[in-house]
């Protein structure tokens, strides 16, 4: 397949306008990180436009080094303590009524981040308690004392991306593990939390192994799925193996949904954090 040229359902908006622009200020302003800007997000100018961005906590740079991904890898600087205070602060004047909070991983630290989580979570309530709260976090290793650091903060949305089916976990994201993810998601719903997931499809999984991952995360009892196009951020980054038709898109959905998933968004442009307040709603009710 030739995959130089993007096919024309990809083509993103270019970012504009006087949302865009408050957003790029108050990112500026309260020093904060956004995935959008670090993992090069397509959908920047239309999410931004929107009056909405996904901060990123605990540093810009992730002691990981995911092959799909464009965040940059390394040491990471010193912990930021008054970052919980300006998430807060950015989430009220953006007035999100769902907002989502997500993370580089930190392995090197004792408790992988886990208290910074819940401070954050913890501040964003305090200052705006009617917005819901969508956490999309590191695996922590599989360590479950961390993780239940972050619940008992509540969030109202606990997300970990699966990223891949089980045969790509180790050449595309390689230091995670396929059940190590799943037995997170299945710890965070044995603690009676809603629970999200994502894929991205065009990294080279056969059909049948798109199908086997659906299955498996569906009895592992996660209530939302999203899919979307996987984009080679540079040259230096994983290949796109395919371009995933829309008519495809539709039939997963279709798929997942028929398999017990609450809700499923699939597209070439979905994201985690795309329109996630309408992906959420049937579980926060916002
Ligand atoms: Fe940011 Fe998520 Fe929108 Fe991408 S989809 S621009 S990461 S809010
Ligand atoms: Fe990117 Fe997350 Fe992998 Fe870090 S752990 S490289 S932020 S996908």
């Amino acid at each position: 397949m030739d995959t130089a040229r993007k096919p024309s359902w990809l083509r993103a908006k270019l970012p504009s306008g006087p949302g865009y622009n408050a957003v790029r200020k108050l990112v500026d302003e309260h020093k904060l990180h956004t995935v959008c800007q670090s993992a090069q997000c397509p959908n920047l100018g239309e999410c931004w436009s929107r009056g909405t961005a996904t901060v990123m906590i605990l540093g810009n740079i992730c002691t990981r080094s995911c092959n799909f991904c464009a965040i940059a890898t390394g040491k990471p600087t010193e912990l930021d303590l008054g970052e919980p205070a300006r998430v807060a602060d950015a989430v009220a004047k953006m007035n999100l009524k769902h907002c989502v909070i997500t993370s580089v991983a930190r392995d090197e630290l004792k408790d992988g981040g886990a208290s910074v989580w819940a401070a954050t979570i913890r501040a964003i309530r305090y200052r705006n308690p009617n917005t819901a709260i969508e956490v999309l976090v590191p695996d922590f290793k599989e360590n479950f004392e961390h993780i239940d650091t972050v619940l008992a903060a509540k969030p109202d949305i606990f997300n970990h991306n699966m990223e891949t089916v089980e045969r790509l976990q180790k050449p595309v994201r390689v230091q995670a593990r396929y059940d190590r993810s799943r037995a997170v998601l299945r710890h965070v719903k044995s603690r009676g939390f809603t629970t999200k997931t994502g894929i991205m499809l065009g990294l080279g999984e056969e059909q049948h192994e798109i199908e086997q991952t659906l299955r498996d995360i569906a009895s592992d009892g996660v209530n939302i799925l999203t899919i979307g196009q996987y984009l080679q951020p540079t040259p230096q980054h994983w290949p796109v193996a395919r371009w995933v038709t829309p008519e495809e898109f539709i039939r997963w959905k279709e798929f997942g949904l028929s398999i017990g998933f609450g809700v499923v968004e699939s597209g070439a442009m979905v994201r985690s954090s795309y329109h996630a307040d309408e992906q959420s709603e049937k579980y926060t009710g916002t």
